[in-house]
């Protein structure tokens, strides 16, 4: 079906054909005619699939024109509502809707201005939204569609409080767009409270790693990560890689070793000022960092084309940040691969990786380096896990990508 069948106005259809979209992805497909009959929806996708278009279509189609704020959109990081505020205006270039984004970290003056030169759509983190409402910059009686993006991710950062004191500040008759990758219990509690009989739009297993992406861990012993670490971007061919790390201070060391070791290197954690977590994104995208070393603020939902690979210096403390963390690479269609070193330590924390994702995960040697052996058994067949990974991959020294290229040695 293309986006013509879905009664989409002609408007965002040419909005549509200058992002350079063809087809609707299969969550644009499912929420797009729900959401267009006014339908409160509940979806859970994986990132990278096409969840930001599938809530702002139907929503700039439902504002059509110019008629102040009637869309509020809930983001839990900086990051993300600086994406989506751009999404927004990219897909509705053709329309006179106005949009802006709300986020800490940077000053007052700007937003307010915006606010009062008018706005229709706001895209905000809850601790500066709630900020600008105390201050009667704005109020949110006339909200007519409400979305609530990552929500597991804002009880994971402790902003469920925050969002259900807006949400109760919404009226009541109002459309509600809920979107969540995972629905642990207290998330399927708080959709009861927002939602009102909601169109469910599952796609595909939100525990799955996306499909385009290679994965495989190195075991390796605690001392030699950094090593390791430095041995695999000097082997691998690769345009651009994320560096996952456990914690800032870990991301700031690892960051300083290889700048010492003459790559160039962007940092993102929370530490950082509002400016210099844009400036990393901004220089990363670029090109002009070929390496971003991050805390998991990064690993949910930025959308960064061309990430090459992704390691984890750190395997993940949550089993499904390992999805989301490598879904920041092979998005939209390109092919990634994914690294995690892993420790002794971590053995366990694999192995709740491999059970969360159904799959065992390839095993890779790089030559230089010995593997400690694995003292717990691997997860047992027969509990959901494949026994063979999805990509056979030969010994390191004779290595081939995704992409079907040799890896060469730099
Ligand atoms: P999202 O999951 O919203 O972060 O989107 C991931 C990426 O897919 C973004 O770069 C979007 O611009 C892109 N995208 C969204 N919808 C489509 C589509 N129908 N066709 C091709 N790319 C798309």
């Amino acid at each position: 079906m293309s986006f013509k069948n879905l009664g989409l106005a002609p408007k965002l259809l040419q909005g549509i054909q200058a992002m350079g979209y063809h087809d609707p992805t299969p969550i644009q497909l499912r929420s797009i005619p729900p959401a267009l009959a006014g339908r409160d929806l509940i979806g859970s996708a994986q990132t990278g699939t096409g969840k930001t278009a599938a809530f702002a279509l139907p929503t700039l189609q439902r504002l059509e024109r110019r008629g102040g704020l009637r869309c509020l959109v809930l983001e839990p990081t900086r990051e993300l509502a600086a994406q989506v505020d751009t999404a927004f205006r990219n897909i509705g270039r053709f329309t006179d809707l106005r949009v802006t984004a709300l986020f800490g970290g940077v000053g007052y003056g700007n937003q307010r201005k915006a606010l009062q030169q008018g706005v229709d759509i706001v895209v905000a983190t809850p601790g500066r939204l709630e900020d600008h409402l105390q201050q009667r910059t704005m109020h949110l009686r006339d909200i007519e569609v409400l979305i609530l993006d990552e929500v597991d991710r804002m009880l994971d950062i402790g902003f469920l409080p925050v969002v259900k004191r807006l949400v109760a500040q919404c009226p009541k008759n109002r459309q509600t767009l809920f979107f969540s990758a995972t629905v642990p219990p207290e998330i399927a509690d708080f959709a009861n409270f927002a939602l009102r009989n909601p169109a469910r739009v599952e796609i595909g297993l939100t525990r799955s790693v996306t499909s385009t992406v290679t994965h495989g861990v190195y075991r390796i012993e605690q001392g030699r990560k950094f090593d390791l670490l430095q041995a695999l971007l000097g082997t691998i061919d690769f345009q651009s890689v994320i560096v996952f790390s456990r914690t800032k201070h870990g991301a700031d060391k690892i960051a300083k070793k290889l700048r010492a070791a003459n790559h160039t290197v962007a940092v993102l954690h929370s530490n950082r000022s509002q400016n210099q977590r844009i400036e990393a994104l901004a220089g990363f995208k670029s090109g002009k960092y070929e390496v971003m070393v991050a805390t998991d603020i990064a690993a949910r939902g930025i959308d960064i084309a061309g990430v090459s690979h992704v390691i984890n210096h750190d395997i993940p403390e949550h089993p499904e940040d390992y999805v989301h963390r490598i879904g920041r690479t092979g998005r939209a269609e390109k092919v990634g691969d994914a690294f995690t070193l892993v420790t002794p330590d971590d053995f366990k924390k694999l192995r709740d990786i491999e059970r969360f994702i159904g799959q065992k995960i390839e095993r890779l040697h790089l030559a230089g380096f010995t593997a400690p052996p694995e003292t717990a058994s691997p997860p047992a067949a027969g509990d959901g896990t494949a026994s063979r990974p999805r990509h056979q991959r030969p010994h390191a020294s004779s290595f081939v990508n995704a992409r079907g290229k040799r890896n060469r040695r730099r």
